[in-house]
C-alpha cells in the first residue's frame, strides 16, 4: 500500500491524517484524552458526558440484545427509530418527515456528514462554506471530498456570523452551507436573522444546507431555530443529529439525516459503502428515548446550564475572561491575561501546572485564522457537578 504523507487535511495544530513523517496523527480530542490519562487531569477537553443517560434508553438497549436484535438492520434504519425521529420533527419544530423516505440513521452525526458531502460534492471546483470555528471534522470530511473549503468568521463576543462576510463567500461555486447550531465550540446558537440570511443565499445560489443539530435539546439561553422550519429551507436542507448528546449516549454513534427524498437517496448511495449499517440493538432503544416526555429534554438542558454556571465561576475566579454560552455542551475562556496568548502551548500545560485538560479554539480555525482566535480556550461542562468544582479549584490554585 503506497501513502502519500501530509497528503490530506491538516488540523490547526499542524497534525493530519497523516502527518509529515507518514503516521497517522490523532484529533485533537484523541490528544487531549491521552493527555489526561497520562497525567490524571480532569478532562474538560473532549465532549462526553460521565453519567449515564436515561434508564429506559439504557434498559431498552438491553432488552433489544437479550431479544436477538444482533443482526444487520435495514439500510435506512429499523422502522420504529424512523418513524420516531419523524415524530420528533413533527412534535417539536412541526416538520413534517416521511419515514420511509426522508431520513435515514447513520453512524453518528459525523457518518452523516461525511456521507452527505461525499454525495453532493463533485469536484475540487464546488465550494462548501464553514463557519470558523468549526468543528474538526468538517475540514476532514471536506477535503475526503474532494471539495475546496470557504470560511466565514464567528464574531466575538457572541460568536455570532460574520454576515458581510457570509454574502461574500456564498457564490455560485456554493454546493452547500455547513451550519451547525447550536455551536461547537463557541456555544453560540444562530439568531433568526443569520439563518434567514443563510437560506437567502442559498436559495440565490442554489445551494445545499447540512446543518448539524447535535446539540438542539441544549439550548439554555436562547430558542433553538431548526434552520429546516424556515420558508424555503426545507426543500434544499439536511438536518442532522445524534443521540449521542441527547441521551448521553456518546458511544452508541446513532445519528441521522433527513431531508427531501433525493437528496436523503444520494446520502443512502454513499453510506451503504461507508458503514453500510450499525447498532442494531441500539436503535430501538433511541427510538424510546426519542419519545420520552418533555420533560426529559427540558430538564437536560437546565441541568446543562446550570453546570455551565458552576464552570464559569470556577474559570472566572481562576482569572480567565468567560464567553457565556447560549447552548451546547463548552464554554469559551479567554486565558490571554493569565499567559495563554500561544494557547495551543498554553493548552499542553494545563494537565501539568492546573491537573485539567481543555482544548484550544485554534483547533477549530484554518491555521491562516489562528490569531483572531489566539488566547481562547474550550472547556467541556458535560461533567458531574463535583468534577466542575474540582476542575475550578484546581484552576484557581494554579493561577
Ligand atoms: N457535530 C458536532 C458539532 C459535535 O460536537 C460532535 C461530537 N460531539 C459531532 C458532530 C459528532 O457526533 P457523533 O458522535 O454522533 O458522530
Ligand atoms: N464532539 C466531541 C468534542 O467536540 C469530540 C468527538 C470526537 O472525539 N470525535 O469534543
Amino acid at each position: 500500500m503506497s501513502v502519500i504523507p501530509g497528503a490530506w487535511w491538516r488540523t490547526a495544530e499542524g497534525a493530519g491524517l497523516l502527518s509529515a513523517d507518514g503516521t497517522v496523527a490523532p484529533t485533537i480530542f484523541a490528544e487531549m484524552s491521552a493527555a489526561a490519562a497520562r497525567t490524571g487531569a480532569i478532562n474538560l477537553g473532549q465532549g462526553f458526558p460521565d453519567e449515564d443517560g436515561p434508564q429506559e434508553v439504557l434498559d431498552a438497549a438491553r432488552q433489544a440484545i437479550a431479544a436477538g436484535v444482533n443482526q444487520y438492520p435495514p439500510g435506512r434504519g429499523v422502522p420504529d427509530l424512523l418513524s420516531a425521529i419523524a415524530e420528533h420533527q413533527q412534535r417539536f419544530y412541526g416538520l413534517e418527515v416521511d419515514p420511509a423516505r426522508e431520513v435515514i440513521v447513520t453512524a453518528g452525526a459525523t457518518e452523516a456528514l461525511t456521507a452527505s458531502l461525499l454525495a453532493l460534492i463533485d469536484g475540487p471546483d464546488d465550494e462548501v462554506v464553514v463557519f470558523e470555528p468549526y468543528y474538526d471534522s468538517y475540514a476532514a470530511a471536506v477535503a475526503l471530498a474532494g471539495a475546496t473549503l470557504v470560511t466565514v468568521p464567528l464574531r466575538r463576543p457572541e460568536f455570532q456570523p460574520d454576515l458581510d462576510r457570509l454574502a461574500d463567500a456564498v457564490t455560485d461555486r456554493t454546493r452547500i452551507i455547513i451550519v451547525n447550531d447550536p455551536h461547537n465550540p463557541t456555544g453560540a446558537v444562530f439568531a433568526r436573522e443569520a439563518l434567514t440570511e443563510i437560506v437567502r443565499l442559498a436559495e440565490r445560489h442554489d445551494a445545499v444546507i447540512v446543518t448539524d443539530e447535535v446539540y438542539e435539546h441544549l439550548a439554555f439561553h436562547a430558542t433553538h431555530i431548526p434552520i429546516a422550519t424556515l420558508p424555503g429551507a426545507a426543500g434544499r436542507t439536511l438536518t442532522i443529529s445524534s443521540a449521542g448528546k441527547t441521551f448521553s449516549t456518546t458511544g452508541w454513534k446513532i445519528g441521522w439525516v433527513h431531508g427531501p427524498a433525493d437528496l436523503i437517496t444520494a446520502v443512502l448511495t454513499v453510506k451503504q459503502y461507508l458503514t453500510y449499517v450499525n447498532g442494531s440493538p441500539f436503535q430501538p432503544a433511541i427510538a424510546v428515548g426519542l419519545r420520552l416526555p418533555d420533560s426529559y429534554f427540558a430538564g437536560s438542558a437546565a441541568v446543562l446550564a446550570h453546570k455551565h454556571e458552576i464552570l464559569g465561576a470556577g474559570l472566572r475566579s481562576a482569572g480567565f475572561e468567560v464567553v457565556p454560552p447560549q447552548g451546547g455542551y463548552f464554554t469559551v475562556a479567554d486565558a490571554t491575561e493569565l499567559g495563554g496568548a500561544d494557547v495551543a502551548a498554553f493548552c499542553r500545560a494545563l494537565p501539568e501546572r492546573a491537573g485539567v485538560v481543555a482544548i484550544p479554539l485554534t483547533a477549530f480555525v484554518s491555521p491562516e485564522h489562528r490569531a483572531e482566535y489566539a488566547g481562547l480556550v474550550r472547556f467541556a461542562a458535560c461533567k458531574r457537578v463535583e468534577v466542575l468544582e474540582e476542575a475550578a479549584a484546581r484552576l484557581s490554585a494554579g493561577f
